[in-house]
């Protein structure tokens, strides 16, 4: 993945917490800038309900993120 800030691409993951959804810390070995990402399944390689199966898990942490971003 690109980095963010600098777009540099030979960015790497140091560390990794494993779920349904991956989230992972990267970090760029140019700027040193470190942020998280998240790897989802594409949902037309995934069985039918699966994609509102993990929105259903998630919604709960989104609307925590949504409302330190907003208030
Ligand atoms: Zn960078």
């Amino acid at each position: 993945m690109l980095c963010p800030r600098c777009a540099y691409d030979k960015t790497t993951v140091v560390g990794t917490v494993k779920g349904a959804i991956n989230t992972r810390s990267r970090k760029c070995p140019n700027c040193g800038y470190i942020w998280k990402t998240r790897e989802l399944p594409v949902w037309d390689t995934c069985p039918s309900g699966y994609k509102e199966y993990l929105e259903s898990l998630f919604k709960d942490e989104e609307q925590e993120e949504t409302k330190t971003k907003w208030h």
